[in-house]
Order: C-alpha cells, then structure tokens, then sequence
C-alpha cells in the first residue's frame, strides 16, 4: 500500500480523500492556499503545507509547488481530486517524472479524453456510441460545413475540441447562422482554452444526462458501477444527481456498461472514471469521458457499497482490481444534492461566515462537507460547500429522506441554495423522475414569471 498522500486540492473532496487515506493507514500531507489554512482537513492531516497565495493559478494550479511539497514531505502519491489539476496531462506527466504516483489513469489517456475530438474518435473505434457529427475538427471552408450541418440535420451544435465545464459550446438553428456561430465558438476556444479546433454534433433536443462509472487497473481489468442519472442541471452544471437511472432497464445498463468497459480495456484505462452520455428516446450517445474521481460519485457509493476513493488508492498502489463485475450489485436508490454557498433565486455567489451549522442525520443519510461552525467560505474558488447525500430502498423513501434532510440542515450566516434544492424534492417532475436536462430551466424560468406575474 502507499505510505504517504499529497491531496492536491481542497474543500469536501480533499476530506473525502483524507478520509480514505486514514481509514487505509496511509498517511496525508494537506497543500493549501493562504486562506485556505482553516479547512477541516488541513486540521486532521498529518502535516500540511502551504503552496501559495489565494488566487488558485497561483496554489492549487501551481505545479512547482504541489510537487515541491511532496517532495519536501517525502509523499510517495498525490491525488488530484476533481478541477484544477485533475484532468491536467502535463501535471500528470510531472508528477510521474519526479517520481511520484499519480493518482488517475496514464498522462497519455488524460491527453487523449481531453482533446474531444480525439476522445470521440477512440470512442467510436472501440465501439462506443456517439452522437452523430463531423467525426473531426472543422475546416474553414463555409461550403463544406454547410454541406456537413444539412447532413447531420439541424438542429447542430458547435463545441470547442478543449472546452470544459459547460463552455464552448453553441447550438445553431438554421443555415443562415452556422458559419457565424463556428467564428465565434472558434475565437471563444482560442481565447478560453488556447485551442481554436471546433467540431460539430447533432444537437439532441431533449436528452438526459446519463453516465456509467468505471474503475480499471491498468492490467487488463476493468468492471463498471452503473450509471447515474444528472439531467437536472442549471447552465450545464448538475445540481442534483441520483443512481440508478430512473427507467432504466438491467439489460440496458448490462449493454451500455459492458460497451464502457471493453472500451476501458482497449485504451489500458487506468483509475476511475465516469463516460458521459446523453440518452434520448432509450439510446446512448457518447459525449465525453471524465479522467477523474467526480463530485457525483458517492451516490455510486451508497447504492453499490463500494468505496470509489479507496479504489482509486488501491489501484495506483499497483494492486489488481479484487472486485468482478458480479460482485456489483446495486442496491436501492441514492440521491445526492449539492450544496452552494449562493442566493436560492439569483444563485449569486455567497461567501462569508458560517454563524451555526447543523448536519441533518438519521438513516441512509451522508454528509460530505468540509464546513463548520465559525468558518469563513472564501470569494476565491467554486461555491460548492459541500453534498448532501440520502439512500433508500426506493427512490420515493429516497427522495422522503432527501426532503426530511434538508429540512434539518441548517447553515446560518451565508445563503446557500438549500431552500432550491427543497423545492427541487417537492416538484411533481422531478418526483415522477427521468425529466431531461432542461426540465430545471424550464421550471426556474416559470417560476420567475410566476413570481414577477404576482408582483
Ligand atoms: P463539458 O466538458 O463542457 O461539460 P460536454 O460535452 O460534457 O461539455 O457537454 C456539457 C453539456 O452540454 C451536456 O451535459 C449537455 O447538457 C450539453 N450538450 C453537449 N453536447 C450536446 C448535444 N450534442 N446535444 C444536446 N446537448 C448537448
């Protein structure tokens, strides 16, 4: 086993890991910012370093740093958690020339999931579903695309080949915007990721958002988890995630996941990982796959019982894969909420102190969060403090036990999108389930009408 972790990151998911590594015996080493030196696992690691000031192009972006303190700590592994350096090739690859273990798959399949182009194109070859596009980047000939787009069939779609969180993208209607829109989504990519490469896809009109968890070794092993279901979302970003998919069939997530895992062994995956999808009228079409341990993970967690970041650890430590694919059985159902320090209605962001915190508690209920009482959520980084997770033996106890929850969390002193979350647990949609990826949207969108209408 690994003797000592570097956690390279912050918040919930560095206790998460914290948590793994001490369970396991492993000892931690906590890297944070100037402002981040109150954080709950800064505390309980076993020594800590600060690599920087606030801003985190200067900390938890800074490469030197994060290595020089694994260094100076005699660390032999650092896990990347999820954002900054998680899906970073080069951080990988820097990591493992100084000698260390990096906690993910091989620098050379981050690069590869990270180009979307690329990624799609070793996904269809290893059988994949995708969504039906231009195959490859987008040439400059207007001719061409038009041609391409009318093929395809409009509704299109233009995405940068390097974005990420939601950006980079630009859905086009009719002929007579489509050159437009690829100048834009090309001058955006070049100045968001510095890579101007675009490609097209058929825009699906009302998919879900569906995707299949795996865990490999890198030695041939590979096994998937289910899937989860995070269609409810907001500008592209999930809010609230659950596993199993509702709808979905056994045979369908037995075909889907084993498309994911012969996938997995033909490009040596190495680690956990999550392949997105967007599901539409009971098909699967590949959209990308996250190189990383993910915020949603634990409601695979609560349905499988299997601890997802003590895999990970494992995994990098060398070990084979001891879980076959019939030792997953899922088991009842788990919802997971984020939770943000941001205004419910005008989900601006909401940092300052915490005055009172209470966890809700009681069965089949988890909370992972990293805040407490009299602690300061800094304007620096993602607004997220933390997840609210419930099971239950069905999705309706499920959702009973996420309302029952919510109702007892209490976070005094900053605004946190609490009172959202609860009107999400109480909406006639969600609770029927399997809404598609605009339904929240649509719902906020009427309810701000609504509102104003009263007015
Ligand atoms: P990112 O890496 O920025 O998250 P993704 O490719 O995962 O980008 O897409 C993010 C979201 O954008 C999806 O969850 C979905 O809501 C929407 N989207 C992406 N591609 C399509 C498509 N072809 N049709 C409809 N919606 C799409």
């Amino acid at each position: 086993m690994l003797d000592k972790v570097v956690i390279a990151n912050r918040g919930e998911i560095a206790l998460r890991i914290l948590r793994a590594c001490h369970a396991l015996g492993i000892r931690t080493v906590a890297v944070h910012s100037t402002v981040d030196r109150n954080l709950k696992h800064v505390a309980m690691a076993d020594e800590s370093v600060c690599i920087g000031p606030a801003p985190s192009s200067e900390s938890y972006l800074n490469m030197a740093s994060i290595i020089a303190a694994a260094e100076v700590t005699d660390a032999q592994a650092i896990h990347p958690g999820y954002g900054f350096l998680s899906e970073n090739a080069d951080f990988a690859e820097r990591v493992e020339q100084s000698g260390f273990v990096f906690i993910g798959p091989r620098p050379d399949t981050i690069r590869l999931m990270g180009d979307k182009v690329e990624a799609i194109r070793a996904m269809k070859a290893a059988g994949v579903p995708c969504v039906p596009g231009s195959g490859g980047p987008l040439g400059e000939d207007a001719a061409t695309n038009i041609k391409l787009a009318r093929e395809i069939g409009y509704p299109v779609i233009i995405k940068a080949a390097g974005g990420g969180g939601g950006r980079g993208m630009r859905v086009v209607h009719t002929e007579a915007h489509l050159n437009a829109a690829i100048q834009t989504t090309r001058s955006e990519a070049k100045a968001a990721f510095g890579n101007d490469m675009v490609y097209m896809e058929k825009f699906l009109e009302n998919p879900r958002h569906v995707e299949i968890q795996v865990l490999a070794d890198g030695q041939g092993n590979a096994i998937h988890l289910g899937e989860r279901d995070c269609s409810m979302q907001r500008r592209h970003q999930k809010v609230v995630e659950e596993a199993p998919a509702p709808g979905l069939t056994p045979e369908q997530r037995a075909e889907i996941g084993r498309v994911c895992v012969e996938a997995c062994i033909r490009i040596g995956y190495r680690g956990a990982g999550t392949f997105e999808f967007l599901y539409e009228n009971g098909r699967f079409y590949f959209i990308e796959m996250n190189t990383r341990i993910q915020v949603e993970h634990p409601v695979t967690e609560m349905i499988t019982g299997i601890d997802l970041v003590t895999e990970q650890l494992r995994i990098a430590a060398g070990e084979k894969l001891r879980l076959r694919q019939e030792d997953v059985v899922l088991n009842g159902h788990a919802i997971e909420c984020r939770i943000n320090a941001e205004d419910p209605d005008t989900f601006m962001p909401c940092p300052g102190l915490i005055q009172h915190f209470h966890a809700p508690g009681g069965p089949g209920v988890r909370v992972d969060s990293h805040i407490y009482e009299g602690y300061r959520v800094p304007p620096n980084y993602d607004s997220m403090i933390g997840k609210l997770i419930v099971h239950g033996p069905t999705r309706e106890i499920a959702v009973a036990r996420m309302r029952v929850a919510l109702s007892e969390m209490v976070v005094d002193g900053i605004k946190t999108n609490i009172p959202l979350q609860q009107r999400i647990m109480s909406d006639a949609g969600f609770q029927q389930g399997g809404m598609n990826i605009h339904y929240l949207e649509k719902r906020l969108k009427e309810q701000k009408e609504k509102a104003l209408s009263i007015v």
